[in-house]
């Protein structure tokens, strides 16, 4: 009985720590902090109840497979959906959009912060519960589903999160730190190693999402192994997504190798970034 009750609590701890930074991670996010490079961080933002929603439920993979019942890629600006250029050719002849005023390049680092006058874009909800930019729904449902076909289990176990949101994780985790003995300056840094500064996540831009495999929920980098990233890898530009920080290009980036944040980006751009081997950094750069 006594060990019934154990292996119990062990495996509620482990649903518990789904999604969660784990010390693999933080090891990891020392090394980096050498190269001065931030982490976009994850782990506090879901709660557990959350995540344990999103396991128990039966019926979200099949939620996730209907049709979404009103796309509203009418509401924005003529222009937005490159998904819809039909034939995208040789990587020349794609059409490169400028970055001013492209909804889908809209670049939120540690360097460049969200401008004053973003808008949070029309959300839509997932099966999961979390939101995303409504004209990327219809897309990443339709990677979704076709990972399943492949034989494959991602779920997403993060999206949209405002900058009201991160304010308060960031606040909370920093009056941690300093009643652990850090001064401000030292909280602030610490904590900045490990959640995003408010403004300056691509989740508040409702165009990122955390997937993860449905057998592995820890963000940490042996979540490159799982099926359903190696299928993600290899096959979410042909949906407008991009794994957005790739192993080897911390220095570009600024954030460490997060084998489970996509960013959506459109169709054309995603393939030219994929192909390219390069950073929406880089793309930018470039055009
Ligand atoms: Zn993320």
């Amino acid at each position: 009985m006594k060990r019934v009750i154990i292996l119990l609590a062990g495996l509620i701890l482990l649903m518990l720590s789904a999604c969660q930074i784990t010390p693999h991670q933080e090891n990891d996010t020392k090394k980096i902090e050498n190269n001065l490079a931030a982490v976009e961080d994850h782990s506090s933002i879901e709660t557990p109840s959350e995540l344990i929603d999103e396991k128990g439920s039966k019926k979200q993979d099949h939620s996730s497979i209907e049709a979404p019942p009103e796309l509203t890629y009418e509401k924005g600006p003529k222009k937005q959906d490159h998904s819809s250029i039909e034939t995208p050719q040789k990587l020349t002849d794609v059409k490169i959009p400028k970055k001013q005023n492209q909804w889908n390049l809209l670049l939120a680092n540690g360097e460049f912060p969200l401008p004053e006058d973003f808008r949070v874009p029309a959300l839509k909800q997932l099966s999961t519960g979390h939101m995303v930019d409504s004209r990327i729904y219809e897309d990443l449902q339709h990677m979704l589903v076709d990972a399943k076909a492949a034989g494959v289990s991602p779920i997403i176990c993060s999206a949209y999160r405002s900058v009201d949101r991160q304010t308060t994780l960031f606040n909370q985790r920093v009056a941690r730190e300093i009643d652990s003995g850090k001064n401000e300056e030292n909280a602030v840094a610490a904590t900045a190693m490990v959640i995003a500064v408010p403004g300056t996540s691509e989740h508040h831009t409702g165009l990122a999402v955390d997937i993860v495999d449905i057998n592995y929920q820890l963000l940490n980098e042996e979540q490159e192994n799982t099926p359903a990233q190696k299928w993600l890898m290899v096959n979410s530009y042909k949906y407008g997504f991009i794994l957005r920080y790739p192993k080897d290009k911390v220095d570009i980036t600024g954030i460490v190798y997060e084998p489970w944040h996509y960013r959506y980006v459109g169709k054309d751009v995603a393939k030219a970034i994929f192909e390219r081997r390069i950073t929406l950094e880089e793309y930018l750069d470039a055009h």
